[in-house]
């Protein structure tokens, strides 16, 4: 079945099954840089309040980087609890005085103009986000800003069909959103966010994460652009504190986060005993399962795009692979040689699979799990790519032999680490899925429908992918179960966590 073939570029031996379509691993690709000088980016951010970018009240600045060369891109304010303050009144006084007077389908129209302004400036958006999140450009691209023009434009269809959604529960707007979002999806997670909480006449204190305000900043801009009444939506931003500060804000009814468990936990904690409504949006360690009867080319390439594009910087990443006995082998050598064709790099070349790492303290989280691994006694594989000099990379790599009680399968890596357990019975793989606190997603690989069904019915995840991963839409639901946290966005599910009945 095997045969061990001389890599002689790499002076590498590698092992392949017969019937590996390609043995020639190492394709050079010419630079194919995207152009950056379209991307404007001001020297200086201020917060976004009350419709104009104001000075903030700290008087202090940081400064954000590109996590591919640690270079400074520009400096961002960070917003205290005055600064919080200043934002949330600016929400509730627009509320009161627009927001919820005005009749719903002139709602509408300033969401679709959002959704039509952020799609011209797509590629201007897409270049920021890659700057500054480490993202390869491809990803937000081809992915992140039409996703998020898409929620949008989704939402801004809603506004004025709520009665229809909801039919005789006569839908009211709770308010004052804080809203609080990570790094790895920047501007979509922004749309996610604010495009349902619009579309339900709320208005929104919106916070992007520490290491990646640039795309949020400029969704500012483009909000400002559109002429939506000042304070509607107002942009802070900030640390973990000016989060914080906005989730005690008392002029707060919703609170909508997406983040970690831990800091999850921490807000729920923090509004115990009060009346805000609050959705979390937490982590995860996806089960991507493959049986024997999958079509196991197909799987593989679903198995690398669900943990290493994007860096493995992904909530639902498949990060544990169940493969069945039969066909472990066959699917762990052809893992190990479509690794060798991935290409880690410079996030603005438009054929780079893995960007960088978001942030030096992620990647030293990651190179933490990885010596933890090892020390569990597992075989570690790393593709034989180099990695550029400057900047935060990671190697995309594999945990072969894993068992259900090491630390690499237990925990939340969130990056390009992906542990490999084998399984005999639908029975047993069902237990090991499950047997997690997380369940936001899981991937079945399989040529049977009727194993999906048995499967969808049973693993206690958010969203199950079948033959395929990944895959998003804003008329899709989106959430998770037990520690992965409750409530969906997307959908018309999403309406929901921003209505009153
Ligand atoms: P994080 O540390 O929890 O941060 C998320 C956001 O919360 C950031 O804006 C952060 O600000 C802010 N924050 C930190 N401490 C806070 C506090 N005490 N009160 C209020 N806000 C606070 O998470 P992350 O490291 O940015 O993102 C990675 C995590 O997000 C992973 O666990 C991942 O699974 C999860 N995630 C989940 C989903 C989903 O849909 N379920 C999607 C994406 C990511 P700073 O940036 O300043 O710390
Ligand atoms: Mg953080």
């Amino acid at each position: 079945m095997h045969l061990e073939v001389q890599n002689k570029k790499l002076n590498k031996t590698m092992s392949i099954t017969k019937g590996t379509p390609n043995t020639d691993f190492n394709w050079e690709y010419a630079p194919a840089p995207e152009a950056k000088d379209h991307a404007k980016l001001k020297k200086q951010y201020d917060l976004f309040i009350n419709g104009e970018f104001v000075k903030p009240n700290s008087k202090k600045y940081y400064n954000t980087i590109n996590p591919s060369n640690e270079e400074v891109l520009a400096q961002v304010a960070e917003a205290n609890e005055k600064d919080v303050d200043l934002a949330v009144t600016a929400a509730r006084n627009a509320y009161e005085k627009y927001w919820k007077k005005m009749p719903a389908k002139e709602r509408a129209k300033y969401i679709f103009r959002i959704a039509r302004v952020i799609q011209e400036r797509s590629r201007e958006l897409a270049v920021i986000e890659s700057l500054n999140g480490g993202k390869p450009i491809r990803e937000s691209r081809d992915f992140d800003i039409p996703t998020a023009a898409n929620h949008f434009f989704y939402y801004a269809g809603w506004a004025d069909k709520l009665e229809y959604a909801f039919p005789n529960r006569h839908p009211q707007s709770l308010g004052v959103a804080a809203q609080i979002i990570p790094w790895n999806f920047p501007l979509l997670m922004a749309a996610w966010k604010i495009a349902p909480a619009l579309a339900t006449g709320n208005t929104v204190v919106l916070k992007p994460a520490e290491s990646t305000p640039l795309t949020a900043l400029k969704l500012a801009e483009i909000i400002q652009d559109c002429d939506l009444p000042p304070g509607v939506v107002n942009i802070i931003t900030g640390f973990g504190n000016t989060g914080a500060a906005m989730v005690k804000h008392p002029n707060v009814n919703k609170i909508a986060f997406t983040g970690s468990t831990d800091v999850g936990k921490i807000i729920q904690k923090s509004i115990a005993g009060t009346t805000k409504k609050i959705t979390l949006e937490l982590g995860g360690k996806a089960a991507n399962i493959v049986f024997e009867d999958a079509p196991i080319n197909q799987a593989v390439e679903g198995i690398i795009n669900g943990i290493f594009f994007n860096q493995g910087h992904v909530c639902c990443a498949g990060s544990r692979l169940f493969v069945q006995e039969g066909v472990a082998e066959e699917v762990i050598s052809k893992l190990k040689a479509r690794m060798e064709t991935l290409i880690v790099g410079d996030p603005l070349d438009k054929n780079t699979d893995l960007g960088a790492i978001n942030s030096k303290e992620q990647l030293e989280k990651i190179q933490s799990f990885l010596k933890i691994g090892v020390n569990e006694g597992l075989e570690m594989y790393q593709s034989s790519c180099s990695l550029p000099k400057k900047g935060f990379f990671c190697k995309p790599t594999l945990f072969i032999g894993a068992a259900q009680s090491n630390r690499v399968v237990q925990e939340e890596i969130f990056g390009p680490v992906l542990t490999i357990q084998t399984f005999r019975t639908i029975e047993e793989v069902i237990e090991k899925a499950n047997n997690i606190p997380y369940g936001l997603s899981a991937g079945v690989w399989t040529d049977k429908g009727s194993k999906i069904f048995n499967l969808t019915s049973k693993l206690r995840a958010g969203v199950i992918w079948a033959n395929t991963y990944n895959k998003f839409d804003p008329t899709s639901p989106f959430g998770g179960y037990k520690e992965s946290g409750f409530g969906r966005e997307g959908g018309l599910h999403g309406l929901m966590p921003y209505l009153k009945f």
